[in-house]
């Protein structure tokens, strides 16, 4: 077993409005029980974030925001700042999908710069990186992914290490059903912890948490999440179904 605890966030994409995010979420708090050997985090839309934070509230489970603006505040029409999320008791924000990158054209520059707001803000950034399928065909898996944990994470110290969660996500691999092998999986996150090792030192990248999403389930996490290197799971689709997220935080614990 891992010195690391493993950790499963939901990522409920835009889907859920308040009172039925409420009501997916009172399902995986009963499904759940008691587990505490697994941290759980769910990431509903910005509406959701509030009745849903009541809703986890006797429970383990943590709140996640999937996006965040790094300006304080200010004439940013639509955005939402670190502050606003904390006053939420949100701990948590996704940094740098690839659905962002891909449809709402955020860089790696933009990306650290959300990275860097949320450690300051104390909010534990998880940063997703991943190579689309002709990167991969073009084995430039290790390279791209590589290059985004470098500018990701440029200027992050190593005292800031342990509230950093890096997700990797084959870009292929995401709401497509296609699952990377668990081999294909842990050679990229041996990677990254290399070059977080690189940035932060080996002692610091020991302990940072490494998810692994792209469809996965409760089908498929048992043996992803029995590589070394994988530390949890970021979970789209099954995340809005509580049988099926909990059988995956079952299957970290
Ligand atoms: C995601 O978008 O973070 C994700 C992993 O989605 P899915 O599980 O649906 O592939």
């Amino acid at each position: 077993s891992k010195s690391r605890k493993y950790l499963i966030a939901g990522n409920w994409k835009m889907n859920k409005n308040a009172s039925e995010g409420v009501e997916l979420t009172e399902d995986i708090v009963s499904q759940l029980g008691n587990e505490t050997s697994v941290g759980v985090v769910i990431c509903p839309p910005f509406t959701a974030l509030e009745s849903v934070g009541k809703a986890i509230n006797e429970s383990n489970i943590q709140l996640g925001a999937q996006n965040m603006n790094p300006e304080a505040s200010g004439a940013y029409t639509g955005e939402v700042s670190a502050e606003m999320l904390r006053s939420l008791f949100v701990t948590h924000v996704i940094l740098g999908h690839s659905e962002r990158r891909a449809l709402f054209a955020e860089d790696d520059a933009f990306i650290n710069k959300k990275v860097l707001a949320a450690l300051a803000n104390n909010l534990k950034p998880i940063l997703c990186v991943g190579e689309t399928l002709e990167e991969r065909e073009a084995e430039k898996t290790i390279d791209i992914v590589s290059g985004q944990v470098r500018k990701g994470l440029e200027g992050v110290t190593a005292d800031q290490a342990e509230n950093l969660v890096i997700a990797y996500e084959p870009v292929w691999a995401i709401g497509t059903g296609k699952t990377a092998t668990p081999e294909m999986a842990q050679e990229v996150h041996k990677a990254i912890r290399s070059v977080l090792a690189e940035l932060v030192g080996e002692e610091k990248a020991d302990k940072i948490r490494i998810l692994y999403g792209g469809s996965m389930k409760p089908e498929n996490a048992d043996e992803l999440l029995a590589q070394p290197d994988i530390d949890g799971g970021l979970i789209g689709g099954a995340a809005l179904v509580a049988r099926s997220f909990v059988g995956i935080v079952e299957a970290a614990a």
